[in-house]
């Protein structure tokens, strides 16, 4: 099938062309992103490969579906970024990479947790001035602190696993129970007790319109005073604004985001010689009990293999009618 490939990386066409190496489809790729004003470039495609950033509203589908595109292949477990009611109505398949590497995020949310806490980039940093002092990188046993976990699907599930490798108590939050959280010993709890008891809340579910701002004034209130917050998930999960004012008042001790409400203007790209406008952002950056990385917890060779491999699967069942486990639904 010929597809087009939006927010290309080099990465990206790496593994791509890896898994494609029989020929099976036809890829062109495209470093801009999908969005309202470059629908021109998905003419004469049946099939889009997608990311996170692309822009796949009613008024881009609307005018890909015009120029015949008759699916979207995304090369991302969530579809937040999909408007798939408008999908659904101009007959527009959308199918997915619902786990890649449950591990890969989950390790990184582990590995925010260790720098929040340990404080490796300043040690680092000090060793390489032979500055040899230990002020300032007091931190805690990670061993016998509760951890708090938000949404316990495939990514929940493998961080409880981790975290309960270092002793931690673990609680959970989620619309369902996961069993095999239950048989680990998680306690599933109400949301506000989760945040009354936890040392440390790391975000795990899914962006809808429920779960937006999850992370709130109101639910910032109700979390132990120091505690920790690890968004590894999507960055409309944060009202980013409370989160600062949390910070300031201390009620926050430290905040490790992997994700922000406004990345799309500013991750994946090398920005290091433009002024950054987003002024939110940079006021985040000054916090020393802040750590951000730009969207990189998926990012491991494994976690791209598979999206790779799945992304070529899905596109295989659409071209031969037949039915994709990975379709996403309305
Ligand atoms: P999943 O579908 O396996 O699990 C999500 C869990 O969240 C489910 O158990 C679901 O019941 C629960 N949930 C849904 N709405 C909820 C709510 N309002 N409150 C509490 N729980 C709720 O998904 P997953 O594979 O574990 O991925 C989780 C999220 O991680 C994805 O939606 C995506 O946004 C994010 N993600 C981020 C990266 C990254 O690189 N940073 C990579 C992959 C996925």
């Amino acid at each position: 099938m010929k597809v087009a490939v939006f927010s290309t990386k080099n990465y990206d066409r790496h593994f791509l062309l890896e898994a494609n190496a029989d020929g099976a489809h036809e890829f062109v790729f495209f470093e801009p992103r999908l969005n309202s004003e470059t629908t021109a470039l998905a003419a004469g495609f049946p099939a889009i490969c997608a990311f996170i950033n692309d822009q796949l509203n009613a008024e881009t589908l609307s005018a890909i579906a015009k120029q015949g595109t008759k699916l979207i292949a995304l090369r991302s477990a969530g579809f937040n970024n999909v408007d798939i009611k408008a999908a659904t109505e101009l007959g527009i398949t959308v199918v997915r990479v619902p786990a890649y590497s449950p591990y890969a995020v989950a390790e990184h949310a582990a590995g925010l947790i260790l720098t929040l806490n340990r404080k490796y980039h300043r040690a680092y940093n000090r060793v390489r001035e032979s500055n040899f002092s230990l002020k300032g990188l007091l931190g805690f046993d990670l061993h016998g602190s509760t951890v708090g976990i938000v949404g316990t699907g495939k990514i929940g599930m493998c961080f409880a696993q981790i975290m309960k490798g270092f002793g931690c108590n673990l609680l959970a939050y989620d619309i369902y129970q996961n069993p095999d959280c239950l048989e680990m010993g998680v306690k599933y709890v109400e949301f506000s007790e989760l945040l009354a008891a936890s040392d440390i809340v790391s975000l795990h579910c899914p962006l809808t319109p429920e779960s937006h701002h999850l992370i709130n004034p109101t639910t910032l209130e109700q979390f132990k005073s120091g505690a920790m917050l690890i968004n590894t998930s999507r960055g409309g999960l944060v009202d980013t604004e409370a989160v600062i004012d949390a910070l300031k008042s201390k009620k926050l001790g430290y905040v490790g985001l992997d994700v922000y409400e406004q990345e799309r203007d500013l991750f994946f790209e090398d920005l290091s010689l433009e002024v950054i406008q987003d002024d939110v952002f940079q006021h985040l950056l000054t916090f020393p009990n802040v750590i951000i990385t730009a969207h990189q917890a998926f990012f491991t060779k494994n976690a791209l293999q598979n999206i790779a491999q799945t992304t070529l699967s899905n596109i295989t069942d659409f071209e031969k009618g037949r039915e994709c486990k990975n379709t996403v639904i309305n």
